[in-house]
């Protein structure tokens, strides 16, 4: 008896354990089951190492890509096609860091019950397939990025990188870096738009930064190297002299700060070095320090010398200083909101977006940018050869919570070239957003 007893017990014991164990299996099929069928080796799902299977739609339910049994679909509008082919993928899978790839678990459609039917899940993106055609319009071929993010939940609603490629038909014409996402993995170099990184440091380390006055007279002289301003600004003040971007007033300021505090600040501000993207990362960021005193450490503080930032980094700073301070990490899909990092103290934000805003008011105009309450700088980057980087950056202070960034590729002027896109882009925004 007390020997059938302990048999039992035994018994008993190791059923239990088969039932925990098969538990356990079941409860990660149920939670994991969508990431091991998205593996690359089921050939259930991929032809040819693309998901063959899914659907991805824009913010309001456009189909921006769709596969079913191994047959591709994409947007009916042309200029959405172009315009996403970036940050929604192929079915050549020849660009890196997409949605299609970001989001293969939830397209896979893997469920419990059913396993992969073949049909795939949907994803709707935070994308906004008018702002994408829009922002496509607005380039009208020239090479360049948009960026335009929530700055609130960190929704990318446009992220458009040109040239592109109809994703329905494939490359038919060789063009420099098409498979390159300018937005996240592009290097350019930034001009002006660096001295927003460069105010910032001051704004932190200069305890008297804002009573203080620049004087120009049109040119720097450092060790028989001349640093040329676009004007001769006279005497201004901080904001002044960010509104007239003026080189000799943050060429002097980054003599004062030294390259290793700008260097520390634009790798906190996320400008130098790269950013988390999706278990990637974005393209490195460059600032070098240079020697003490010298001509290039002033026009490494004025986004010239060895300086390169991605858009999307850029965007990221204009949205942190809307956020006062903190940002949200930008995210691909509708209604997710992306971690908080804390990248400058309110009161440093406060100022630059007042600055940024006068910017506006003072030199830009702002019957430039009818009807959108505006902060923003403008950047015209020298390449050596005679030409230039257009850039604008910024973000709305009302009205829809958005920071942006427009890039022009050897595309001219910052304020009439990159601020005319990004008014194209904005004033659709401001329309369809405005609430
Ligand atoms: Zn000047």
């Amino acid at each position: 008896m007390k020997r059938i007893r302990r048999r039992s017990a035994v018994t008993l014991a190791l059923a239990l354990l088969v039932l925990f164990g098969l538990g356990a299996l079941l409860a990660r099929l149920a939670l994991r089951g969508g990431r091991w069928a998205a593996y690359s080796a089921n050939a259930h799902v991929y032809h040819n190492g693309v998901l063959a299977c899914g659907t991805l739609t824009d913010r309001n339910g456009v189909v921006l890509f769709s596969a079913r049994d191994g047959e591709y679909a994409y947007a009916e509008e042309e200029a959405v096609r172009f315009a996403s082919l970036h940050a929604v993928g192929d079915q050549r899978g020849n660009i890196g860091s997409t949605a299609l790839g970001i989001f293969s678990g939830d397209l896979v459609g893997y469920s419990p019950v059913n396993g992969t039917d073949g049909t795939g899940g949907e994803v709707r993106l935070s994308l906004d397939s008018r702002l994408q055609a829009g922002a496509w319009y607005a380039l009208n071929g020239r090479p360049g990025a948009v960026v335009v993010m929530d700055y609130e939940t960190g929704e990318i609603l446009c992220m458009v990188s040109s040239p592109a490629y109809d994703p329905l038909y494939g490359q038919r014409r060789d063009a420099e870096g098409m498979y390159i996402n300018r937005c996240i993995g592009g290097l350019f170099i930034p001009g002006s738009i660096f001295k927003l990184v460069t105010l910032t440091a001051a704004a932190e380390h200069i305890p008297d930064l804002r009573s203080r006055t620049f004087t120009c007279n049109g040119s720097l002289e450092l060790f028989g190297e001349t640093v040329h301003c676009t004007g001769v600004h006279g005497e201004q003040t901080v904001e002044q002299a960010l509104a007239n971007s003026c080189n000799c007033a943050f060429g002097s300021i980054a003599l004062e700060l030294g390259g290793q505090v700008i260097r520390d600040t634009a790798e906190r501000l996320g400008v130098a070095g790269s950013l988390p993207w999706y278990g990637g990362r974005t393209a490195s960021g460059r600032f070098d320090v240079a020697a003490r005193g010298s001509a290039p450490l002033a026009w490494s503080g004025i986004g010239q010398y060895n300086d390169l930032v991605t858009p999307y980094a850029m965007a990221r700073l204009c949205a942190a200083v809307a956020g006062g301070g903190a940002v949200r990490e930008g995210v691909l899909r509708a209604g997710d909101t992306g971690a908080r990092s804390r990248l400058m103290d309110a009161d440093t934000a406060g100022f630059i977006g007042d600055c940024m805003n006068y910017n506006v008011v003072y030199a830009y105009g702002k019957n430039n940018f009818p009807g959108l309450d505006l902060a923003a700088k403008t950047g015209t980057a020298e390449l050596g050869d005679g030409s230039t980087h257009a850039w604008f950056v910024g973000y709305l202070r009302s009205g829809p919570p958005l920071a942006f960034a427009v890039l022009l590729e050897q595309g001219g002027g910052g304020l009439i070239a990159a601020g005319g896109v990004a008014n194209h882009v904005l004033q659709l925004a401001n329309g369809y957003y405005a609430s």
